[in-house]
This record gives structure tokens, C-alpha cells and sequence, in this order.
């Protein structure tokens, strides 16, 4: 098929404007390519080695012809498992690549000198688990740049919610909660459904409930005693557990009671206090075998504080759904660290 062309004629008559024209056209090409550089995730680049002599003699070391400049940057790999991660791990690196985009020099030798409210999971890695926008500030021998990484919240009611990884090292912000809260008034609270701490997201709620009822069924009185806990209120747990006693309780945004995802279960006469020997009890048993039928695993097991980060929990327990459950009792998994860092296919 024919279509027609419309040409367009310039007629140059003046040679000032033909530069004109020109000096215009680089202009725009030049910010062109420079505005997207400038807002570069990863921080890569021309570097104008003249700037960084101790950076240009480490290349030439590597045998990297250098010029006047040379094109690369920091880097960042995704380690996340995109299952039990809120933001997930990052890790830095300072890359030169070839011209067809493979590395001809790495390091991971890098400093994070300012993480941007995230927090450092190891010198060169990042725990993405902030929301919101961060600007990192990372170096590499005398060359530094900025990176910037953003952090979007999960969504409420999916397996990624139920399986989030939260610990000392993998915050959740002031305001995060796993789904919405609810009080069953099926439920055996130690506190009954008027305190603030008998609030659970609302499917945990639901297995709790059946998890407690199936107890009740064999003999065993399981009760209720501290679901939500949202921010503040941890911040001054935190505070007043002060110095060598913050070994045992989190820091805010790093509790799994803030989720609305875990519940401190106990039984007994002293049901009221919770103690190590809990474990020592045939309610104990009872949980330990059928907490994952309801969705449910023990969040802090004893031989296990390393990883956790906390000392022996024979109480707490945290809802992951029952599909993970059963698979984190079929892989053999002890603590949820373990279960997340598996890597897997979803
Ligand atoms: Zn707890």
C-alpha cells in the first residue's frame, strides 16, 4: 500500500540561525541523556577518574584501561526471596562493565555511609524493609554516589503478608498491621475482648480460634494472652525493659505482635506468666504437634536464638497460613529465618 509522505522543506536563507538550530538540537539531545543519568537507581555512570586517583591506580592495578573517564558504578543484586520479605536484602557492589554489559572489574569491598533510614544487614547489604523512598549514600575507596531504592508496603491479605519476616533485623514501619484487627468473642482471652492486646488480624483470629477449640476437644485449655501491640506501645515496652533486658524484647517496628500475626498462648494455673517451663507440659506437646494443621509455628524455639535473635518462646506463635505450616514442618524448618532464606519458585 502507498502512503503518502509529507516532506518538510527547510529552507536555510540565514547560516546564524542554521547554528542556532544546531547549538538548540544539542541542548536538548544533551539533557536528554543527562536527566535520566542523574536519576540513575543504581548510581551508575561516567566517572571522571582525574577525581578519584585512588580509584583510577586500583583499575590500573586490575589491568582496566582507564582513560580520562570510564563508565560504571554501583550495582545492587536482589536477594529477596519475594515470600517472606517485606522490602527484602539488597547488596551493593562497584562495577565497571564492558562494553556488551558483563563486569570486567567487581567489589563488593564497599561502605554504606549513610542507609537512609533502612536498615545495614551486613557492610555491603541492605534490608529493604522500610516503605517509602530511601537515598542511600554508598562509597568505594575514594568514589562515592547516591542510590535510591523504593520500598512498596505488601498487600494486606496475601501469603506474602502471612509469611513476613520480621525480626530485630527486618523492621515493618510505625504503621504497618498484616490485614485488619478483630476481637472474637469465641475466643478464651486471659484479658478478655475489652484489652487492646486480644486484637488479632482477622484469619489468625479464625485459626487461633480453631486451633484453641481442637485443644479444648482433647482436654487441653489453651488461652489467649497477647495478640496486638502496635508500635508506641512496644516503644515503651523497650524502653522500660531498658539495657541488658532488651536481649529479650524488640525494638519497635521489629515485633511480630505489631503484624497482629502472633499470639502469646498460654495455659496452666499461672496463666497469667509465662515461663521457659512451659515447655515441660502436655499443652505444650499438644501445640508442638498440631500448631501447623492451623497455620501456626513456634516463632522462637530453644537452640535457635542465634538466628531468631531471641531467647526460648514457648509461648509465642506465629500465624503463617496453613499451606507454608505444613510446608515449614515438611522441610524440617526451625525457625522462620531458615524457612525464608530456602530459596523457592513463587
Ligand atoms: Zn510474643
Amino acid at each position: 500500500m502507498k502512503t503518502k509522505k509529507k516532506r518538510i522543506r527547510i529552507k536555510l536563507r540565514d547560516p546564524g540561525k542554521l547554528l542556532r538550530a544546531v547549538l538548540a538540537l544539542v541542548l536538548v539531545i544533551a539533557l536528554v541523556i543527562a536527566v535520566p543519568k542523574a536519576l540513575s537507581r543504581t548510581g551508575e555512570g561516567k566517572i571522571k577518574l582525574s577525581q578519584y586517583p585512588l580509584l583510577k591506580s586500583t583499575l590500573e592495578t586490575a589491568g582496566i584501561r582507564t582513560s580520562r573517564s570510564v563508565r560504571g558504578g554501583f550495582t545492587a543484586e536482589n536477594l529477596t526471596t519475594q515470600k517472606c520479605m517485606l522490602g527484602g536484602c539488597v547488596c551493593i557492589a562497584f562495577e565497571i562493565p564492558s562494553s556488551k554489559g558483563e563486569p570486567l572489574f567487581i567489589s563488593r569491598d564497599i561502605k554504606i555511609t549513610d542507609a537512609g533510614g533502612l536498615s545495614i544487614a551486613s557492610p555491603n547489604c541492605l534490608m529493604l524493609s522500610s516503605t517509602g523512598k530511601h537515598t542511600v549514600s554508598v562509597s568505594y575507596l575514594d568514589y562515592s554516589a547516591t542510590m535510591e531504592f523504593e520500598v512498596v508496603p505488601p498487600t494486606p491479605d496475601g501469603l506474602y503478608a502471612k509469611t513476613l519476616l520480621i525480626n530485630r533485623y527486618s523492621a515493618v514501619g510505625e504503621t504497618y498491621v498484616a490485614g485488619t484487627l478483630v476481637v472474637r468473642d469465641d475466643v478464651e482471652y486471659a484479658y478478655g475482648t475489652e484489652d487492646g492486646v486480644s486484637r488479632l488480624e482477622k484469619e489468625t483470629a479464625q485459626a487461633l480460634h480453631d486451633m484453641l477449640d481442637a485443644a479444648l476437644a482433647e482436654g487441653y485449655v489453651l488461652y489467649a494472652l497477647s495478640g496486638y501491640r502496635d508500635y508506641n506501645e512496644q516503644k515503651e515496652l523497650y524502653a522500660e525493659a531498658g539495657g541488658s533486658s532488651q536481649v529479650s524484647v524488640a525494638p519497635p517496628g521489629s515485633s511480630e505482635h505489631q503484624s497482629g500475626l502472633a499470639i502469646d498462648i498460654s495455659w496452666g494455673e499461672s496463666y497469667y506468666y509465662l515461663s521457659e517451663d512451659m515447655e515441660d507440659t502436655a499443652e505444650y506437646s499438644w501445640l508442638m504437634e498440631h500448631c501447623f494443621d492451623y497455620g501456626f509455628i513456634l516463632r522462637y524455639p530453644k537452640g535457635y536464638e542465634r538466628i531468631t535473635g531471641y531467647e526460648f518462646e514457648p509461648w509465642h506463635f506465629r500465624y503463617i497460613g496453613v499451606d507454608a505450616a505444613l510446608e515449614y514442618r515438611d522441610l524440617g524448618c526451625r525457625t522462620l529465618e531458615e524457612y525464608c532464606a530456602e530459596p523457592r519458585n513463587q
